[in-house]
């Protein structure tokens, strides 16, 4: 017999739980009765798939199927494998039931049912579950594409378990962990891109939706209910509240505060933990650091653990529990209806609204979105009822119909929106840095023209010596002292050279006919003097170089620079420069008087004055008397004692007081975060006596009257040893916070000191031991070029004690497993990414308290 039908049927068929299991199939087994719903999927040839290949498959999932089904059998000891067999392709699961004969000879039950899902985990590891239904998913998000992935199955078949995992165990850690793990592994491989993750965490119970991550010190108590609400870009949930995650730590603390909010809820509130959908949330907002690039990227992962799917209701339940029952099978078959609407292409009205758990995940199921269900089956076979209903489930979820994704790409208005959005956000932010470091009238509009002006002026004096420092706002006001001083700079050599030419004739050197004119009017001898000047003296010296014409005065000056530092570039060389390479380059321009000789002299007296105020020694510290020279200079780390006990001795006594703070801080961090993990485990202990105690109340039946449920005085007491707990390891976290912070911040200080001290040595050792000391006087502190600046860091040793590495390595490799560290490593390279500013906000933090 063959039965077709359509996918509206399918869903009407199934609202009140009424199962229906085909594909236009065939049915296998007994006859069935046309009013009967139980009909098996048609099972085409088996076809052998590996791993290997289901992985390829599922890569091409998002631009092909809508749904994906898998199941996920619960390793049990009194496994039915007489009723549950898996066929060769690792993809079909067959169910055989004995026929009841209390039913008579002839009756119509059926028997037989086969189920073909995309995969049957069986005996499968967290590591391969992962692979299998998750990590596709979790890599098109960043491509743009929505994603949900459903635990569906009746309590204690593993949802749980496959969607969170073990909090104790990493090994164990199931789909949310992992989930964030590689979604921060593709941020860190995409530099190119700006990439932000937030986080939800949502319970729906009886229709009443709760803030898992309420209870965060920074959120505060909502004001709105949460709800679900819809706009014109989409359902988002009011009073949800969204945590932004700069780092995969941050990314698992948020999940543990929210997976403890669970636990206590489910005891303090009286609801069972396993009667509610919790929605786990990773938002991810991607956009090109270049912008050459419009793509800008938002989607979501949905990771969904639904209540328990069993029925309960129908066995006579009553009061809370019919309560909850009701609320489970109906926002199930909803979540079904829903789906199977969106999959058929005709269909125009999807019922989202039905319920809170489809109105919240309306832009996540079907459509535009890969949407994986993993069924979780016990494989007993008292709990062979609920198995079917949940594969039931799965084959009509993966029943819909192919069709292509498109990725959730933002229209160039919104991006520009959300970009003017971030904008003000990331002033504010700013604000908040200034306030906190006392800057709080900061001002970081684009500058007016009065500004302009105004830093112009204090350019002028500056220059002038009538200012001595200017103070530096920010980055705009930076750069635009630079403009000014090129602007300023500009004018006085337009205004010096316009003096010059009042003065002078200007006579290019290459142009020989003015030059033998000039010569033949006697002014100026064959090698070029003046006449009446004798050789060396003044500025006037031969012939300008070629380099001195017009438009090639940069090129000059550089030559100036290049031959002042060339020393310290050899490194440990013999100094080659003299007082008379420096004369010879600042000759520039071939001077002819104009007039009487007497106004060359002033000139000439003038430049000299000016040169003498160059040269005269500034206030910089005293020199201390130098011992005289060696003829080999010492080998730069005996040089590198001397020098941090002679000249370097006040920087190398702060550079070792920094270090000493640091590697005290450093072992706070170490004791805290070990403290850390012993609550954790404290924790962990704690949840896991809660839900024996709570299962073995439930067994016993729970004594209920007027609604009020009575714990006995262990349960009582375990709850708030746990609450104690979390709130221990919240304190301890934050110390943790901020002790990291400080550590950052004093890193920054002692790497500051290093790199001074180094620098201040190869100055130190340039000056004892090559530059000469003539050539000295002209680079005296104050004077803007210094000899000496080698790339630093790279001759010496500084002797750091290995105490440093290792304070440092067992911060880093907290106590989690060998499997961890590489997730640590992770986090402290981005870590050091750190702006220098968080980490002075997390030191003022750190002192307010
Ligand atoms: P659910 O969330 O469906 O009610 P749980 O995830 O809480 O079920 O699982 C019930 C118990 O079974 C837990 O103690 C869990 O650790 C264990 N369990 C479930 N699935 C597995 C599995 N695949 N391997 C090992 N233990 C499992
Ligand atoms: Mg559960």
């Amino acid at each position: 017999m063959t039965i077709t039908t359509n996918h509206r049927f399918l869903g009407t068929c199934s609202v009140l739980g009424a199962a229906v299991d085909f594909e236009g199939g065939q049915i296998r087994g007994t006859v069935l009765p046309p009013a009967a719903c139980h009909v098996v999927g048609e099972l085409k040839p088996a076809q052998m798939m590996g791993r290997k290949n289901r992985n390829k498959h599922l890569t091409r999932m998002s631009t092909r199927k809508k749904v994906h089904a898998f199941v996920r059998v619960r390793p049990t000891d009194d496994f039915a494998h007489e009723m549950i067999r898996y066929g060769d392709d690792n993809k079909t699961i067959d169910i055989h039931l004995k026929k009841d004969v209390r039913r008579g000879v002839v009756n119509n039950q059926q028997t037989d049912w086969s189920f073909k899902l995309d995969g049957v985990l069986h005996d499968a590891s967290q590591d391969l579950v992962y692979e299998t239904v998750a990590k596709d998913v979790v890599a098109q998000a960043l491509e743009g594409y929505n994603g949900t992935i459903m635990c569906y199955g009746q309590t204690g078949a593993g949802k749980t378990y496959t969607m969170t995992g073990t909090t104790e165990n990493y090994k164990h850690r199931g789909i949310l962990p992992r989930a964030l793990q590689q979604v921060f592994r593709m941020i860190e491989e995409r530099p190119t891109h700006a990439i932000t993750v937030r986080l939800s965490y949502l319970e729906i119970y009886n229709e009443s939706l709760f803030d898992l991550l309420s209870t965060l010190p920074y959120v505060g108590p909502s004001a709105t209910p949460v709800a679900v609400v819809e706009n014109p870009h989409g359902v988002f949930i009011k009073g949800l509240s969204v945590h932004l995650a700069s780092q995969e730590e941050d990314a698992f603390s948020l999940l543990f505060e929210g997976e403890t909010n669970r636990i206590i809820g489910s005891h303090t509130m009286n609801k069972n933990s396993s009667r509610s959908h919790c929605i786990f949330t990773i938002y991810v907002e991607a956009r090109s650091r270049t912008l050459s690039d419009e793509k800008y990227i938002t989607s979501k992962i949905n990771l969904v653990d639904l209540a328990g799917s069993e029925r309960l209701g129908k066995s006579g339940s009553e009061g809370r529990v019919l309560k909850e029952a009701t609320y489970i099978n109906k926002s199930l078959s909803f979540l079904e209806q829903a789906i199977i609407a969106l999959g058929d292409q005709k269909r125009e009205h999807i019922p989202f609204r039905q319920c809170k758990l489809t109105h919240a995940l309306k832009d996540s199921l079907g459509g535009n979105c890969n949407m994986v269900l993993v069924a979780n089956i016990y494989g007993e076979a008292a709990q062979l009822d609920e198995t079917l209903s949940s594969l039931r489930f799965a084959s009509r979820m993966k029943l819909l119909s192919d069709c292509p994704l498109r990725p959730t790409m933002l229209p160039w208005q919104r991006m520009v929106k959300n970009l003017e959005k971030e904008l003000v956000l990331l002033k504010q932010e700013l604000a908040i840095h200034d306030s906190l470091a006392n800057r709080s009238h900061v001002n970081y509009d684009p500058m007016d023209e009065v500004q302009i002006a105004e830093i112009n002026s204090q350019v002028r004096r500056y220059l002038d010596g009538a200012l001595d420092e200017i103070d530096i706002i920010n980055l705009r006001q930076i750069q635009e002292v630079f403009n000014q001083f090129r602007v300023v700079l500009t004018q006085q050599e337009q205004e010096v050279e316009a003096a010059l030419r009042r003065k002078y004739t200007l006579i290019d050197k290459n142009d020989f006919a003015a030059i033998s004119a000039v010569q033949k009017a006697g002014l100026m001898d064959a090698d070029g003097h003046l006449v009446g000047e004798s050789d060396g003296q003044g500025f006037g010296l031969g012939v300008a170089s070629y380099s001195s014409k017009p438009g090639k005065k940069t090129k000059s000056r550089r030559t100036l620079k290049e031959q002042l530092s060339s020393p310290a570039k050899k490194e440990g060389g013999s100094s080659p420069v003299s007082g008379k390479d420096m004369d010879v380059s600042t000759s520039k321009t071939q001077l002819t008087p104009l007039s009487k000789e007497g106004d060359v002299k002033d000139m000439i007296l003038r430049d000299r004055e000016t040169s003498n105020i160059e040269t005269l020694p500034s206030d910089s510290p005293k020199e201390e008397p130098r011992p005289p020279r060696p003829s080999t200079p010492p080998s730069k780390p005996v040089a590198f004692e001397d020098f941090k006990n002679e000249r370097g001795s006040e920087i190398n006594r702060i550079f070792k007081e920094n270090k000493s703070i640091l590697n005290e801080r450093r072992k706070r961090a170490s004791e805290t975060t070990q403290r850390i993990n012993v609550i954790k485990r404290e924790m962990d202990v704690a949840k896991e006596g809660l839900s024996a105690q709570r299962s073995l109340r439930e067994k016993q039946g729970e004594y209920e009257k007027k609604g009020l449920i009575i714990i006995d005085e262990e349960e009582f007491l375990l709850i708030l040893k746990l609450k104690d707990l979390k709130k221990q390891y919240r304190a301890e976290y934050q110390d943790l916070r901020d002790l990291r912070a400080e550590i950052q911040y004093c890193q920054h200080l002692v790497d500051q000191c290093r790199h001074r001290l180094l620098t201040e040595f190869e100055i130190w050792y340039n000056e004892s031991f090559f530059i000469p000391e003539d050539l000295q006087a002209a680079l005296k502190p104050g004077s803007s070029i210094r000899p000496g600046m080698v790339p630093v860091g790279r001759i010496v040793s500084l002797g750091e004690d290995d105490q440093d590495k290792f304070s440092q390595l067992q911060q880093d490799v907290l106590p989690e497993g060998p499997e961890s560290i590489s997730f640590y490593n992770a986090k402290v390279k981005r870590e050091q990414k750190h702006s220098y500013l968080k980490s002075t906000l997390g030191l003022s933090k750190a002192q307010r308290k």
